[in-house]
């Protein structure tokens, strides 16, 4: 049924062009009938109308070029008043069923194919729906035949629709069908724009971007008028963490000559120096010298078991953090001209921070704008008996270590994502017994599966024992004995353990420092708009604590976005940027991703070519003796633009960069392949998996015809 409706209406969109009736709605025919149908419709005046009225909705309804004439021949014909009433009926009844047209045609199909990036504007439409179509149908300069049939592919109403197009199209059809009445004196529709009706236009086309304003603003009006704004402020900003996303802020603020506080309550520099990225690349890379030790006879030595002491390793992890805490240390930062102040944060109202310094006093500072950067902590799973058996999490693992004279002989790790893999393979490289747990039939489960087999297959090889698809019931003290009780495809398997890490995930910082007070929104995050405002316009928030991604890079990347904004978002606000958002599990393999991969294109119905090249035909890998791994690279179909790009491999997190740059710039696979690429280098995996995108679409016809060339130039 679909596909006859939908021929008939391509039918006669082709009749009209092949029997050249649009050629009736253009100015020049129109002004040469004008006075045949003034005769017409002096003899009937209704049926003209009645005509007009029917031909307006069945132009406007089959998305056929020409209703711009046809107003301005209302007016022409009409008059002001009854060409407006005819116009604007017709126009709003033909779009909308343009609109239910689209939604019962198209709507499923596209529905199916793009789903999950449809549900983003299908919530903004449900929200703002109204108002954003509104201001679509002022600005004449749009298109009405596409608004009518993208808004039927949303999830709107058809009555809002209706009643929405009425009004908005309202101001426009009166300028149009005004321009019409003086249609005798216009020669082309550019004639339209006289001095006055550019006003008009001008005056449109301003008008949603001050409606959307005098929005905001009441919008505002009705959040802060519970609260007495200072006359006089202490501060720019405090920003409240000196994580990544604090100190990013913080920095911004004072290079651009604000007067900003920093106030942390534990550790400068936040969970990447202290318990994060730092210790773990450092504990990563004594296991990786371990594991070369033992299998040191692939490099035709012999092989060693490695012989440490765990105390001395872990000295070097803390050593390490010693190293670059003066990075992010509290006189770097005062240098740098932020006042950074040692205590808890709570805000008290929009304007007012109080901080309860870790001397003991408690003080108070006004100011124009926040940024919360408060970061997240490890959850802990609420499992029976964990809180008597102990447990580990990546806040606490790193201390705990230290103090210790061994390594943990027996490690459960609960978790099969990144932070969770990363520690497993680590501490089994050193000569932990190490059994990961994960509830799901694979670790690192945002990757492709096949990426996650390349991981699980060497961090078994190293001697992880990871069980998938089981899932902790609970902790068990036997005696001496620590017991974790799994459940697996109905059995229960139990693993005795002397140490388990929780790396189950990080949730958001979101209570007791004044965010419940404020009834700033939260859900699994502080919410924020795309500018990274919270409910307050006046207060953001950036880093772990905003979400989505809980990386180092994103929280300062959130952190220019939070501080311009916060700063200087009366003049120009910018939106948060997420489009090239890379990250690498450092595992080994270690696994970089930037932009789609597989398994989220077929999620997202996005089309995809796969372009793959094989690291183990790359020969300074064959020459490092580390010939395994894959670069995978999506591609659009027929066309060279990047959709993202997976790396398995050794140094992977480094080689992404020259994928993350080029698609950050546009760039495409031929680029990388036209740039010299040193030889022999890991790099130049990049510059092969362009060569298999590129001999994939070698031109065969040409190539053909070029062989033949030759073949007759040999005589
Ligand atoms: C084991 C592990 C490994 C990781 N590895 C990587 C990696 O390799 N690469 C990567 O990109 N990311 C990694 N991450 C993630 C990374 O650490 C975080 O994404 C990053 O630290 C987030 O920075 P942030 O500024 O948002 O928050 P945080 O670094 O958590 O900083 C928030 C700060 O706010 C302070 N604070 C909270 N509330 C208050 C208050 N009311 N008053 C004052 N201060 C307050 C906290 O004390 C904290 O210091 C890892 C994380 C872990 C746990």
């Amino acid at each position: 049924m679909k596909k006859i409706v939908l021929l008939l209406i391509v039918a006669s969109v082709v009749a009209v062009f092949a029997f050249d009736l649009h050629s009736l709605l253009t100015l020049d025919s129109l002004k040469s009938r004008l006075e045949q149908f003034r005769e017409f419709q002096t003899e009937s005046p209704w049926l003209v109308a009645g005509v007009f009225f029917a031909a307006y909705v069945l132009v406007t309804a089959f998305s056929i070029p020409g209703a711009a004439v046809m107003t301005l021949a209302a007016g022409a014909l009409f008059g002001l008043l009854q060409g407006l009433i005819l116009v604007s009926f017709a126009s709003t009844i033909g779009a909308t069923l343009a609109f239910v047209g689209a939604r019962y045609l198209l709507r499923d199909s596209v529905q199916a194919k793009f789903g999950t990036r449809l549900k983003a504007i299908n919530e903004g439409v449900e929200k703002e729906g109204a108002f954003y179509l509104f201001t679509l149908r002022l600005v004449p300069v749009f298109p009405f035949f596409l608004i009518n049939l993208l808004m039927g592919l949303t999830s709107m109403k058809a009555f809002t629709f209706f009643w929405v197009s009425q009004l908005g199209m309202f101001a426009g059809t009166v300028v149009y069908v005004n321009a019409g009445t003086e249609l005798a004196k216009i020669d082309s529709l550019a004639g339209i724009l006289s001095p006055g009706l550019i006003l008009s236009f001008v005056l449109l086309g301003i008008f949603p971007l001050i409606a959307k304003k005098v929005t905001d603003k009441i919008k505002a009006r009705k959040v802060y008028a519970q609260w007495t704004k200072p006359v006089k402020f202490d501060r720019n900003m405090v920003v409240i963490g000196a994580g990544a996303a604090g100190l990013v802020s913080s920095y911004i603020a004072a290079a651009v000559k604000a007067k900003v506080t920093l106030v942390e309550a534990h550790k400068m520099g936040g969970d990447c120096l202290n318990f994060g990225c730092v210790p773990s690349k450092a504990i990563i890379k004594s296991a990786k010298l371990a594991h070369q030790m033992r299998h040191a006879d692939k490099y035709g030595l012999h092989a060693a078991t490695p012989s440490f002491s765990f105390k001395a390793v872990m000295a070097r992890v803390h050593d390490i953090i010693k190293a670059i805490e003066p990075h992010d240390s509290v006189e770097r930062y005062t240098g740098l001209g932020v006042d950074v102040i040692q205590g808890y944060a709570t805000i008290v109202d929009p304007w007012t921070v109080e901080i309860k310094h870790n001397s003991g006093e408690t003080s108070r500072l006004t100011t124009r704008s926040i940024v919360i950067a408060a970061g997240a902590q490890p959850v802990v799973p609420p499992l029976p008996g964990i809180e008597t058996s102990g447990y580990l999490t990546s806040d606490t693992l790193w201390d705990e270590f230290e103090k210790r004279d061994d390594l943990p002989k027996r490690l459960v790790v609960l978790g099969g994502g990144p932070i969770g893999s990363e520690l497993a393979q680590a501490f089994a490289r050193l000569g932990s017994q190490v059994t990961q747990v994960e509830l799901g039939d694979r670790i690192m489960v945002r990757e492709d599966p096949e990426i996650s087999a390349m991981a699980m297959d060497s961090m078994r090889a190293d001697g992880v024992n990871i069980l998938t698809q089981h899932k902790a019931v609970r902790f068990e003290r036997r005696g001496d004995q620590k017991v974790l009780v799994t459940e697996h495809q109905g059995n229960t398997v139990e693993i005795e353990f002397d140490d388990v890490i929780c790396a189950v995930g990080r949730k958001a910082r979101l209570t007791g420092y004044g965010l419940e007070k404020l009834g700033i929104e939260t859900n699994r995050t502080v919410v924020t708009n795309e500018y990274l405002e919270t409910l307050y316009p006046n207060i953001f928030a950036a880093g772990d604590v905003a979400g989505p991604y809980q990386f180092t890079h994103v929280a300062a990347h959130q952190a220019w976005y939070a501080s311009v904004n916060a700063l200087f978002g009366h003049l120009k606000k910018f939106k948060a940027d997420y489009s090239v958002i890379p990250w690498t599990t450092f595992t080994d393999p270690e696994v970089a991703r930037v932009g789609l991969n597989e398994q989220d294109a077929k999620e997202q119905g996005v089309a995809y070519e796969l372009t793959r090249y094989g690291i183990d035909d790359l020969d300074r890998a064959i020459a490092d003796s580390d010939a395994h791994g894959v670069v995978k690279v999506l591609t659009v179909p027929g066309k060279d633009k990047i959709l993202g790009v997976t790396i398995a491999g050794v140094h992977a997190g480094d080689l992404l960069a020259e994928f993350v740059l080029a698609m950050k710039h546009g760039l495409g696979l031929n680029k990388i392949l036209g740039t010299i690429h040193t030889y022999p280098t890991l790099a130049e995996a990049n510059k092969y998996a362009a060569g298999e995108w590129k001999r994939a679409h070698a031109p065969e016809k040409v190539l053909l015809w070029l062989g033949k060339y030759h073949a007759w130039r040999l005589g």
